[in-house]
This record gives C-alpha cells, structure tokens and sequence, in this order.
C-alpha cells in the first residue's frame, strides 16, 4: 500500500522456543519477508563440517576467514511454500538441522568474524523494511532501532520436549536428554560470548510461551504488531 512505509520486527530469544515458527506465521500473515539468522550460521557451520574445517572439535579459522566472503547463503521458497536455506545454490535446509549442526553452530556463531560478515548481510536485507527476522541479537545488534522488538523464552525442558517431539515427527533418532544438553549448551555459549551475547534488548517486550499454544502465540504477536504499527503512525 502507497502509505505503509513497513517495519522491522526483531524476534531474539533462547534456543528452540519457537521464535522462528511464530515469526514465520506472523510474516506470512502481513506480507512480509522473514529471515531466520539462525540458518545462516547454521550454513556456515555446515560449510566448515563439509570442507573438513573441524578437526576435534577445532576451527580452522583461518581457512574459514579466507572462506566466508566468497559463501552465498540464500532463502528459497519450496513448493509447499517453507522456506529453505541455499549454500552457494545448493539446499542444505535438511542438512543444517541435523545434531552434527546443531552441537557446532554455537562455536561458529561466537567467532567475531563470522558475526560482522553475517550482520552485515543482514541488515542489508533490512533495508527495505517490512521483514521479520529471528535469532539471538537482532534487537540488540542487527537493528537497534527496530519498531517491535520481542524476547522469547520458555525453560530448557519446554523447549527440548517440543524440539524432540519435531524431530521424531520427521522420523529423527534421538535421545531426549541429548536435545535437553545441547539447548542448553547452546543457551551458555550464546550468553556469554564476547560479541553480541544472548540478551533481551531493553526495549524488548519478554514472552514466556511454556504454556501458549501456536495460536494463542500467533495471535499475541500480531497484536503486538498492530500496537507497533499504531505508535509508529502507520
Ligand atoms: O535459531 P537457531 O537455533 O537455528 O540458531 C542456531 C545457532 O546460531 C544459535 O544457537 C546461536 O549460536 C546462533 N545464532 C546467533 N545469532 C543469531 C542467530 C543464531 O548467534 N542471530
């Protein structure tokens, strides 16, 4: 519409409590595109497994700085209308989810160069507004100035009991405790890096969806969407 300028809302929050379902639902709803970060370093991730750059659990960071620059990391859209992540215009979405990402997305993420090469990226996707991105320091570091800014959370057990459950659904094998350790592995290492930790932007609006549904979730968010929209005159 001529005088809707659009804008940006930054979804942040602990790991696996949902935020990428409900920004996904909320995009879809206004017409907006929506980014999940977390699948960015979740590729590059997969990039340094598949090109060997993890030896015993250590980063060849030297060959993955030389790297980075060169990687295309790009979101398609897939018949049924799910988003899926591309490495140089390759899928790998089904690759990124898998535990082997998963136990060494954090290490990856906490490295300063990769962070500064992706949050670039990113706020270049955000230069046209009307988006709604996910991840761990979009409201704090991405885009400061976003107009909705909203914390997720839920505790570990929450979280694992719904990732499990999403895993077993697509026919994965594996042990609840093991979900449990890596959610909150993933949550320690995500707090307390040294750049861009894990923390609820000031001006973040905390939701604690451990005993919301998916649409009583969706619901309070595009509420919070509308009431954005309302103090920014739009
Ligand atoms: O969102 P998801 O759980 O897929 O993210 C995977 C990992 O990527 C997180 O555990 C975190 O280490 C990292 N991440 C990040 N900053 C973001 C998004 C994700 O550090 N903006």
């Amino acid at each position: 519409m001529e005088n809707q300028k659009g804008i940006i809302i930054a979804i942040d929050g602990h790991s696996s409590c949902g935020k990428s379902t409900m920004a996904k639902a909320l995009a879809k709803r206004i017409g907006y595109t929506y980014i999940d970060t977390g699948a960015m370093y979740r590729a590059v991730t997969y990039y340094c497994i598949s090109q060997n750059l993890i030896r015993n659990g250590r980063i060849d960071t030297e060959s993955l700085q030389k790297k980075l620059p060169g990687l295309n990391i790009s979101f398609i859209t897939s018949e049924d209308g799910n988003q899926r992540t591309c490495l140089n215009s390759t899928d790998i979405e089904d690759q990124i989810r898998s535990m082997e990402v998963s136990a060494m997305v954090s290490p990856i993420a906490a490295l300063p160069f990769v962070r500064s090469e992706l949050v670039e990226k990113q706020r270049a996707m955000g230069n046209s507004k009307c988006i709604v991105m996910d991840g761990r320091d979009i409201g704090t570091t991405v885009f400061p100035n976003a107009e909705l800014k909203i914390f997720v959370t839920a505790s570990a057990e929450v979280r694992a009991t719904r990732r499990y459950l999403e895993m077993k659904e697509k026919g994965g094998k594996i042990a609840y405790q093991d979900i449990l350790d890596n959610v909150k592995e993933r949550d320690r290492i995500d707090s307390t890096r040294e750049v861009s930790p894990l923390r609820k932007a000031d001006d973040a609006i905390i939701l604690d969806n451990g005993n919301m549904t998916r649409d009583e979730q969706n619901g309070w968010l595009y509420k919070e969407y509308l009431k954005a929209l309302e103090r920014n005159g739009q």
